[in-house]
């Protein structure tokens, strides 16, 4: 009976969602994934899910659809403009959780052994967890624990822990805080922070991840989260159940911009660079964050920040959130890669040096997306702490 409730409070919900939907297809023609010459976009993927649902017909193709999104939120954004901002990203979700997974038609194939790896090992690539902190050998990090008391704990995520790309990141901002004073540390046993597993529909698994880390957080007395992930970001503020009393949370660009304000983060050296920046789908769209990161970058001596055409609420996506790093839809739909490379297309016209972003995701795919385009002497990707360090 349960999962019937669930269905038909699903029914209830799309329902009420989609009758207010005025049909103007306008949510189609921002969607990175869906090319409306041949496929329906956020309205048809919704509509899909409508009928499935009616019909109880609940197939592999409809699956293929409703996770071939990348949960950018930019067909939110565009109907918030012409009706009542329908929850689609929330009901593609939903159908992921609720109908698919529930149905063990979900998640996609080439995702289970992801998944059964953040179960496993905590992160989602199956590397070992022992491994978790080798990134910061030689660098003097404090373990964040019970008996060692830090005021800041850097939670550093499965990409900048393991990715050689991406590892960059976690040790420019180490470097960083270090260079402030701050009381800062990372916990020896962090895990994946599930906000993937749970873009996937596998609620059960976040919560499983969630409450290991919460416990981590409690035992070590963690009262001020800083991060360079904007998905853990975004799970942290908006899906753990801290309650009244969790910590604080900031993504760095808040926590740096404070460093500055206070003086006791100096930027002194000039970097005369003409640089663009990527608005990360879960730091822009899906938490509003757009200012910190352009007033961070604007406080670096002689760096030039020129806008995309496409930037802040407007910003396209690099094509690997809401679980898409880990599987590649049908031919009929856009791929990842050339995603991917649209938006460096968008930097390149900008006529900028380097292009910037604040999201190891977006970092890892930018950064292949130029060298497919055999633009590595045009243009680099950074994450903006690695411009800051050269500043320091
Ligand atoms: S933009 Fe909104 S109102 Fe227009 S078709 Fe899409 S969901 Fe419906
Ligand atoms: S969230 Fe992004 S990828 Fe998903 S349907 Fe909307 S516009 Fe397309």
């Amino acid at each position: 009976m349960e999962a019937l409730r669930t269905e038909e409070s699903i029914m209830e919900f799309l329902n009420n969602a989609l009758i207010s939907c005025e049909k103007c297809h306008l949510c189609n023609t921002v969607c990175p994934v869906c090319d409306p010459r041949v496929s329906q976009g956020p309205y048809g993927i919704n509509r899909s899910i409508y009928y499935g649902l009616k019909w109880n017909r609940f197939t592999e193709k409809l699956r293929d659809l409703v996770y071939s999104c990348t949960t950018c939120g930019k067909c939110v954004v565009k109907c918030k403009g012409v009706s009542r901002a329908l929850p689609l990203v929330e009901i593609i979700e939903n159908a992921r959780e609720l109908l698919l997974v529930e149905k063990m038609l979900g998640p996609m194939p080439e995702q289970r052994n992801v998944l059964k790896n953040m179960h496993v090992r905590g992160n989602p690539w199956g590397n070992a967890p022992h491994e978790r902190t080798d990134w910061a050998k030689g660098l003097d990090i404090s373990p964040a624990a019970s008996d060692t008391h830090v005021d800041v704990l850097y939670f550093v995520g499965c990409a900048s822990s393991y990715d050689p790309q991406a590892q960059k990141i976690a040790k420019n901002l180490s470097n960083i805080l270090k260079q402030a004073g701050v009381n800062f540390g990372i916990l020896e046993k962090e895990v994946c922070s599930g906000h993937e597993a749970r873009r996937m529909g596998e609620t059960g698994l976040f919560q499983f991840l969630s409450e290991a880390n919460m416990a981590l957080f409690e035992q070590a007395g963690i009262n001020h989260i800083v991060t360079g992930d904007p998905h853990s970001f975004y799970s942290f503020c908006n899906e753990y159940p801290f309650g009244n009393n969790g910590p604080k949370v900031q993504h760095y660009t808040h926590f740096l911009n404070k460093l500055i304000d206070k003086g006791q983060l100096k930027l002194v050296s000039n970097v005369s660079k003409k640089v663009t920046y990527h608005d990360p789908c879960y730091l822009g769209r899906r938490s509003d964050v757009y200012d910190e990161p352009r007033k961070l970058i604007k406080t670096i001596p002689g760096v030039e920040l020129v806008e995309m055409d496409k930037c802040r609420e407007d910003s396209d996506c690099c094509g690997m959130g809401g679980g898409r790093m880990w599987m590649e839809p049908p031919e009929t739909l856009v791929s990842s890669q050339a995603i991917a490379n649209n938006r460096v297309r968008q930097a390149l016209d900008t006529g900028a040096e380097i292009l910037l972003t604040a999201c190891p995701f977006c970092n890892i795919t930018l950064n292949d997306a130029v060298k497919t385009l055999q633009k590595e002497d045009v243009i680099q990707v950074m994450d903006i702490t690695e411009l800051i360090v050269s500043a320091l």
